[in-house]
């Protein structure tokens, strides 16, 4: 099969990423072998070929947004069957037993592994998934609506629920790409009051036809005091001024799993008022399952830049670039 396989982490203009024939991967006990036929682009694929993430798997193929149909089935596996359509994402596997994974946060597992950092990914025609942690993905949904959900949508939904945002409350919004759109529409329906910071003009004109309260630059401040606030951007500096933006008791939580020094904080102006900072790590496969339910009857649409296969080093490149708006995705197989 053909891969994309990060074979030098490196900044992206250096091309750390090699198009690759491999062997196609045989399905383990409990797992499935998925064919795949859309793979969305995540900031995390471009943290992973940059080597912003250590190296977990040498060669790795990135890709963790991934829907396809399931052709073959390992020893021992029951839940899907051969033709079932179904989603992987982020979280490959835990270990049931630590007491993170006892009391339902098996997102802080020491030992989980993730799709696309400790096993290969989607960048790829086929990759294969215990299946407990593949999502069934509800019908309507095309490969292309659903694969920006499997990880931009459910963290976006973590990060969200992490924020605490009161009935009709003001949420900021700081950096508005993948999984930003889509967190902020979840926050739309459900009554909040959205002010979107961001610096691409592209990004600014689609939080307005969204139906954001107001726009700005991305170090710009809000009109009014936040009651919470995520940061999608990778870029520490934004949080001071995140902070100094929220109202007293407000929230802050920090969405990427990777981002820049955060510069110091003056206790008055940025923590004081019982203001909180939060960061969010993976999800459960939970919040995975109510994200997707919820997306489906909320009508959350992602605007996405569909890729060919072949080019998924330009798609991230654009990614880098800020030359995106919305979610980029991977035609894999075409339609
Ligand atoms: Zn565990
Ligand atoms: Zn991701």
């Amino acid at each position: 099969m053909r891969a994309w396989e990060v074979a030098a982490p490196g900044p992206i203009a250096g091309g750390p990423l090699r198009f690759a024939e491999r062997a196609t991967p045989e399905p383990g006990p409990g797992q499935v072998r998925v064919r795949v036929r859309v793979c969305g682009v995540c900031r995390t694929d471009l943290h992973v070929a940059e080597g912003d993430l250590p190296v977990h798997r040498p060669g790795v193929v990135p890709g963790h947004e991934v829907v396809g149909v399931v052709d073959a089935v390992g020893p021992g596996s029951s839940r899907f069957s051969p033709g079932d359509r179904v989603g992987v994402a982020w979280l490959a596997s835990t270990c049931g037993r630590c007491r993170f994974c006892r009391r339902g946060d098996e997102n802080l597992c020491p030992d989980a592994t993730f799709t696309g950092w400790d096993v290969d990914g989607g960048y790829a025609q086929a990759t294969v998934v215990d299946e407990a942690y593949a999502y069934r993905l509800p019908e309507g949904l095309d490969d292309e609506q659903a694969a920006p959900l499997l990880c931009a949508g459910i963290i976006g939904y973590r990060a969200l629920r992490r924020a605490e945002l009161p009935p009709g409350g003001r949420l900021g919004i700081y950096g508005f790409g993948g999984s930003a759109h889509l967190t902020a529409q979840v926050a739309l329906r459900q009554g909040a009051e959205v002010h979107v910071l961001t610096r691409s003009a592209d990004a600014r004109r689609l939080a307005t036809e969204l139906g954001a309260a107001s726009v700005g630059p991305g170090h710009g401040a809000p009109p009014v005091p936040l009651d919470a606030a995520i940061v999608f951007a990778p870029a520490g500096d934004i949080v001071p001024g995140a902070l100094a933006a929220l109202d007293r008791g407000g929230i802050l939580v920090i969405a990427g799993i990777h981002l820049s020094d955060v510069p110091p904080l003056r206790y008055e102006d940025h923590l004081f008022y019982e203001r909180q900072v939060r960061s969010v790590t993976a999800n459960t496969r939970r919040d995975g399952e109510e994200f997707l339910a919820l997306a489906t009857r909320l009508g959350v649409v992602a605007t996405t830049t569909a890729y060919p296969f072949e080019r998924a080093d330009e798609a991230l490149a654009d990614l880098a670039a800020d030359r995106l708006t919305g979610a980029a995705v991977l035609t894999v197989e075409a339609p």
